[in-house]
């Protein structure tokens, strides 16, 4: 309240309560011209919070601490015109610094050792199945935005080599040496021994992973996702997990979230799942507020172009 405040003097503030059944009445509703969604009480609280803006029939900017904004109660905003932008960046951090845990903990002998725990077992990984070195092996990141682009420059510490994939080609300051078009997948994918999505979910990315790529892929790569489920054909997914085709996976997200009890995924070995989270780190809300919202509400008093505006 107080940085909004020293952002804004004398800008009207009301703070939706904490509470999912909420619902603000009309002459409040009728004053709204902008909206933040800070995400801290996420998801209860967003049911009411978008409920409540939704009926805003003034609002004019909607500010979302989310990244990815293929949920189709931002269309609804986009639709009736309202401007919408996101936070895009203030997670980057936290995530790509769990893919990376992800990539170590499957390339490394980590689940094996974790196994071998639980039964009380002192086994060694003998010499004649050590894992292949990292170093030199190759990755392949879709989606060089905020996420991509940190988790490509902590790969490169580790001696991968990584190869961008996006529609825009390379600029100056891409943390890899070489970017490619979507439509290079299939043929790139010959040649990736880790394959990481953290592209957002639009027509064109939903199943850009088709059975096709992962069959592409060489036997043993691994597929890192934390982008949406739907990127990958996920029925694929499973069987060249269960066949061995795939080493392994770290999977955030999923086609069905919560992913359903029954999916095959939650049982094989050389999988591992994170329930949508991650991202999660004590810093992000403050990231998306001090770093995106509040520079943002500046740029709207100044009548300045947004930060991260979807178009
Ligand atoms: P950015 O907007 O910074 O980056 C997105 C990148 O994807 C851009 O480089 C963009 O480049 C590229 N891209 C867009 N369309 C395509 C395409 N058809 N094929 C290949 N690349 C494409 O977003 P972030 O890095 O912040 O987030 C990316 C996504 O990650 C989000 O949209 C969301 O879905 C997901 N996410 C997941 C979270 C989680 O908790 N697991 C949390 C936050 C985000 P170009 O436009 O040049 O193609």
């Amino acid at each position: 309240r107080q940085a909004i405040e020293a952002a804004w003097p004398g800008l009207e503030l009301v703070m939706l309560p904490d509470d999912p059944a909420a619902r603000l009445p009309a002459e409040v509703l009728e004053r709204i011209d902008f909206a933040y969604f800070s995400g801290d009480v996420y998801p209860e609280y967003s049911r009411s919070f978008f409920a409540a803006t939704q009926g805003a029939p003034n609002l004019r900017w909607l500010h979302t601490f989310n990244a990815g904004v293929d949920n189709p109660v931002f269309r609804r905003f986009l639709d009736r015109g309202v401007v919408l932008s996101t936070s895009s960046g203030s997670t980057a951090q936290p995530i790509a610094q769990t893919v990376i845990g992800g990539m170590l903990i499957l390339a490394r002998p980590f689940l094996r050792w974790a196994d071998a725990q639980r039964r009380r077992a002192w086994e060694p990984v003998p010499a004649s199945e050590a894992p292949a070195d990292l170093a030199g092996q190759r990755m392949t990141v879709v989606g060089l935005g905020a996420i991509g682009s940190e988790v490509a420059r902590l790969a490169r510490a580790f001696g991968l080599e990584v190869t961008g994939v996006r529609r825009s080609p390379r600029r100056e300051g891409d943390p890899v040496e070489r970017v490619v078009p979507p439509g290079e997948l299939p043929v790139l994918a010959r040649e990736t021994d880790w394959l990481v999505l953290a592209c957002p979910l639009t027509d064109e990315t939903r199943g850009l992973v088709s059975r096709e790529v992962l069959a592409a892929l060489p036997r043993g790569a691994y597929l890192l996702n934390v982008a949406r489920g739907e990127v990958v054909d996920e029925a694929a997914l499973i069987e060249a997990l269960a066949t061995g085709h795939l080493g392994g996976a770290y999977l955030d997200v999923f086609a069905t979230e919560p992913l359903p009890p029954d999916s095959p995924l939650w049982g094989l070995p050389n999988v591992i799942i994170s329930p949508h989270n991650s991202a999660v780190a004590a810093g992000n809300e403050r990231r998306a507020t001090e770093g995106y919202f509040l520079p943002n509400l500046a740029r709207m008093r100044a009548g300045e172009p947004l930060v991260n505006e979807v178009r």
